[in-house]
């Protein structure tokens, strides 16, 4: 499989086989945890999801690509201690599961691989997107892409709990993974199956035939400015609401034809962190979309662990993208809140 990639043909077969096993190793961590007596604000499962992918990830990155840094979200310092001892042996549990055996030192080497620096190349993880959907039962993914001189080129999704309809994977299958490379196409299909087909975002023209795609968490978007724009652009649908970059894969995919990551008004300084955009937007952008940030600048991944010189993010099937920008103008959406 995957002749039709020709270039990082090494690159996509890493990402995707990383992905995957990560995600596996997240549904056993949540099978094994996340449990209905779970109290609210437990999120120790979450956290062992984060920390076992992430070393995951890391280990296989180490003996595929020695010398690309990673740059993901969790260091080992909040598992050192004795108050963390319960999530630590979870972590190393769970991995001598996958790679039979591991100690606590050695997660935490892999782990820490993973506190590298942007450089000319490298790879940028989330483990656990969507952590909140993962306590939840619902939407998450693991995020992976590789970078080189600010661009993406090669990005991999695994989403467990993503169904991809019509072209795209198994109608009615639950989970589903997506890759793509720069130039060569978006790819998608069932997280355990290998007929990946060519992703391609929905023809959808009219703006008052658009789905919507939004964050379930409300304090990760602006539920008013969404009503508004909703008002402005005619949509009549309400949006559907879901966590992580599931949401990216849903709309390469034609399931949707619209995302705008709105500044909170509680967070109007925000700024989204690289692993949270570097795979969905290349794997939409090589589905036909577009994605630039609410002022219709293209996302600069050269600028850090985050998208310092972006603010906000708008995600589309390209179609629509200018109707959107107009109507976040229109809507002082692409301003932060309190700015005039
Ligand atoms: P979503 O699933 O769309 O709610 O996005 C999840 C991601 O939102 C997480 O990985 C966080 O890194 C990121 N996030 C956290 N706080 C904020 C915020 N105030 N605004 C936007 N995104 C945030
Ligand atoms: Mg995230």
């Amino acid at each position: 499989m995957l002749q039709f990639f020709d270039a990082y043909h090494p690159e996509i077969s890493f990402a995707l086989s990383a992905v995957r096993d990560a995600a596996r190793l997240g549904m056993s961590v949540q099978a094994a945890m996340v449990t209905s007596e779970l109290i609210k604000d437990d999120r120790s499962p979450v956290t062992v999801a984060d920390f076992a992918c992430q070393a995951l990830v890391s280990h296989r990155l180490e003996s595929v690509f020695p010398d690309d840094p990673l740059v993901a979200e969790e260091s080992s310092r909040s598992l050192q201690g004795q108050p963390a001892e319960g999530v630590r042996r979870a972590v190393t549990r769970h991995l001598a599961s996958v790679l039979g055996e591991a100690t606590d030192e050695q997660v935490a080497v892999w782990i820490d691989r993973g506190q590298g620096s942007p450089a000319d190349r490298f790879w940028t993880l989330d483990p656990v997107d969507g952590t909140a959907g993962f306590l939840r039962h619902e939407h998450w993914v693991v995020a992976l892409a590789l970078i080189e001189n600010g661009q993406v080129q090669v990005a991999a999704l695994a989403c467990p709990r993503l169904a991809f309809s019509g072209r795209g994977g198994a109608p009615g299958s639950e989970g589903s993974v997506a890759v793509a490379v720069r130039g060569s196409g978006a790819w998608g299909g069932p997280l355990e199956a290998d007929n990946l087909v060519r992703l391609r975002v929905s023809d959808c023209a009219d703006p008052s035939e658009a789905r919507l795609l939004a964050s379930v968490e409300p304090g990760h978007t602006n539920l008013d400015l969404l009503d508004s724009l909703e008002g402005a652009l005619g949509v009549s649908a309400p949006p559907v609401r879901m966590d992580s970059q599931a949401k990216y894969a849903a709309l390469a995919n034609g399931q949707g034809e619209l995302i705008f990551r709105l500044l909170s008004p509680s967070k109007p300084d925000y700024r989204e962190k690289i692993w949270d955009q570097a795979a969905g937007s290349l794997i939409v952008e090589e589905a036909g979309g577009q994605v630039s940030d609410l002022r219709g600048d293209r996302l600069d991944f050269s600028a850090g662990r985050t998208l310092a010189r972006n603010r906000g993010v708008l995600v589309s099937n390209g179609r629509l993208h200018d109707l959107a920008l107009d109507a976040l103008a229109n809507v002082g959406a692409d301003q932060p809140p309190g700015v005039a």
